[in-house]
């Protein structure tokens, strides 16, 4: 175990700018072992001393994971030169490693995971996991049992994107998708569940079958569920017991 400057583990662990953790340190802010450490420059070993903010034990997370309830109009991005992105909204933590798992629509709302574990991320977008996705949605048109049948049977999308086009094929069949009836009329709600990601999948799927989708919600993502107390654009850390449930 190494000894380092005491600004430069406070900086790494993510509490601020060199700067900014220096003037922490010289107000008194910090202390080591129960005892105010005012100097940037004195040498500690993390592993074995006991640093403290403010009274509050610093801990390394070495991974992070937050849920956001993504608003409509953010972009679901790690940065973008006009627009705002999901991890713009996250604000309580100076990491600069964190990213989306997977995107939304610029229109969508919903449930986000936003992490820097690469690992977790790649197993749950992998197409070979089929990992349910639920939304609730709003469809300009009548639904009814013919197309929860339809859709229980997969459906078959036109190409849209440019990957899709250089594939080829005539269309693209989904995996069969749950459909639920939550209200019926010229103006339906329903929830979907899907096992994968495709383009903007969920609003081919309903124009495949003649209506369209007005809004779009997401509510679930494998046993990840969105927590109806986070209002759109909120956000909170998962809790150790969710992250669990993901992997
Ligand atoms: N399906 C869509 O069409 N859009 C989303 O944002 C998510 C799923």
């Amino acid at each position: 175990s190494k000894c380092i400057r005491l600004d430069k583990y406070l900086a790494d662990m993510g509490l601020g700018t060199r700067t900014e953790v220096k003037e922490y340190i010289k107000k008194g802010k910090i202390t080591v072992d129960g005892l105010v450490i005012k100097k940037p420059e004195q040498k500690i070993n993390a592993n074995e001393q006991k640093i403290c903010m403010e009274g509050k034990q610093i801990v390394y997370e070495e991974w992070e994971y937050y849920m956001l309830n993504k608003p409509a109009g953010v972009v679901s991005a790690v940065s973008d030169a006009r627009e705002k992105t999901v991890i713009d909204l996250i604000t309580t933590t100076k990491r600069k490693d964190l990213f989306p798992v997977g995107r939304l629509d610029k229109d969508t709302e919903g449930l986000l995971l936003i992490t820097n574990d690469g690992k977790l991320s790649h197993s749950l977008l992998s197409p070979k996991k089929h990992v349910d996705k639920t939304y609730y949605a709003k469809i300009d048109g009548m639904i009814t049992e013919k197309e929860i049948e339809q859709f229980a049977k997969g459906i078959c999308l036109k190409e849209e994107s440019k990957r899709e086009k250089r594939k080829g094929t005539e269309g693209i069949f989904t995996l069969p998708a749950k459909l639920k009836i939550l209200s019926s009329a010229d103006c339906s709600e329903v929830e979907i569940t899907i096992q994968e990601g495709k383009y903007h999948q969920v609003k081919r799927m309903f124009e495949a079958v003649g209506t369209k989708v007005i809004y779009l919600k997401r509510l679930a993502m494998g046993n990840l569920v969105l927590d109806k107390a986070l209002r759109p654009g909120e956000y909170r850390p998962l809790t150790e017991e969710e992250v669990e449930q993901l992997k």
